[in-house]
């Protein structure tokens, strides 16, 4: 019996009733043996998770961000026990949709409402909806390698993966930070673009995170203003991990439209679109819609999970553990001659080897998973309000121990 028996076991019967045994984004990690790492959960608290063998791990992975108070935090469930008692996908929207609205315009920065959908990208296609209409323009525009969700628009076409370039073909891309390449978008298509999508530094995956100089986040500012561009800020991964008024706020982007998720509900599913007094009318106007857009259990969730975020300084929380575990892998990575780069907000640190296929970083997971640390090889990591920094000692204590052993898999 190996150490992920069920795991595998489960594996091989939902691979006969679902696309490659897991659907969507959880399925990212499958260049690896489930032999070596979990690939169903049964349950987690707190910053912990256990998968279906019984194993815990203090977890990086935090639901790929949506965990930002950690899994089952009371507060939050019981307020959704509370509204599903009474019923969630009601045939109205309820009190519980204007009390989020409400705090959310109160918290986020410059933002006049709120409408809802129930993924990121739900609410990055509403942005680019919301920004055609209000301009009138069929154009837009994102940064290579910026990933918006999975919806077509979202560049690169792939016919192979059923993505035309007739999907794209109003889509532009510029590299981030290349003031040179923004002038030049702007100075061919500034008047055709309704939006320029953006989050608000970039974190490709994989990759290294790469925060906007000055230079670029301002030039991107001016030709949206100039032009009449609006500047849609995709803050689904980090928003409220880093501020809460937002990451445009934090950062210095001047937002038209902002998008959240991931933070949003700690794991109850809910997005967010805000925009700003100007967008207003353009908002109630268009029609997009869909069933559980309305969700009161979301809205209970969101409501509960920003009141705690905003009452015990959660973001604060966040970063001091961050802290403490980004510079203590450094540490870690010099004394094993392991060339390391921790990069991004370190409530959200994304930590890469550069090597082909993410070679070492995966034995790091697997070795990681085997002492109790669960982390994504290709994505960056997240911490919850959860991961107190008792949790991150332990986290580095099996870090030692996992970067020997990965170096000795790979005979470096
Ligand atoms: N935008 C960004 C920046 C994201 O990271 C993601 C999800 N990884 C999305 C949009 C799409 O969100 P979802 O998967 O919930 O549709």
């Amino acid at each position: 019996q190996g150490r992920y028996s069920a795991s595998v076991d489960l594996l091989r019967r939902a691979r006969t009733v679902i696309p490659g045994g897991v659907w969507g984004h959880n399925r990212m990690p499958s260049a690896l043996d489930p032999d070596e790492l979990p690939w169903f959960a049964d349950c987690g608290r707190g910053a912990r998770l256990r998968d279906v063998d019984g194993h815990w791990y203090v977890d990086y992975i935090c639901g790929y961000g949506a965990i930002i108070n950690g899994y089952a935090r009371p507060e939050i469930d019981d307020a959704v026990r509370d509204q599903a008692l009474r019923g969630s996908t009601l045939s109205q929207a309820t009190a519980k949709t204007v009390e989020l609205a409400e705090l959310l315009v109160d918290l986020v920065d410059g933002m006049a409402w709120a409408a809802w959908g129930a993924n990121g990208s739900d609410a990055t296609w509403t942005a680019l909806t919301m920004a055609r209409a209000h301009t009138g323009r069929p154009h837009v525009a994102q940064v290579v390698n910026a990933y918006h969700g999975s919806h077509s628009w979202n560049g690169p076409a792939d016919p192979g993966q059923g993505r035309p370039g007739q999907d794209t073909s109003l889509v532009h891309q510029v590299r981030w930070n290349d003031v040179a390449a923004l002038d030049e978008l702007f100075a061919r298509h500034g008047d055709e673009l309704a939006a320029f999508v953006v989050t608000p530094y970039h974190h490709p995956i994989p990759g290294d995170a790469e925060f906007a100089t000055p230079e670029w986040r301002d030039a991107l500012n001016t030709h949206c203003r100039r032009t009449g561009t609006l500047l849609v800020v995709d803050d689904v991964r980090a928003g409220f991990r880093l501020d809460l008024r937002g990451s445009h706020a934090a950062f210095g982007f001047h937002a038209d439209l902002v998008c959240f998720s991931k933070g949003l509900g700690n794991g109850w599913p809910l997005s967010a679109v805000m925009g700003t007094e100007a967008i207003r009318k353009t908002s109630e106007q268009i029609f997009l819609a869909g069933t559980f857009w309305n969700s009161a259990n979301s809205m209970a969730a969101a409501l509960a999970n920003l009141t705690l975020l905003r009452d015990e300084e959660g973001v604060k929380k966040m970063q001091h553990s961050g802290e403490l575990l980004t510079s203590g892998l450094r540490r870690i990575a010099e004394r094993n001659g392991v060339p390391m780069q921790v990069t991004g907000p370190v409530a959200m640190p994304s930590v890469t080897v550069r090597d082909d296929d993410q070679k070492w970083m995966r034995r790091f997971a697997v070795h990681m998973a085997a002492q109790g640390t669960l982390l994504h090889a290709g994505h960056n990591w997240a911490l919850s309000t959860a991961h107190t920094p008792e949790l991150v000692e332990e986290t580095l204590t099996h870090a030692e121990t996992a970067m020997a052993r990965a170096q000795e898999d790979l005979g470096r």
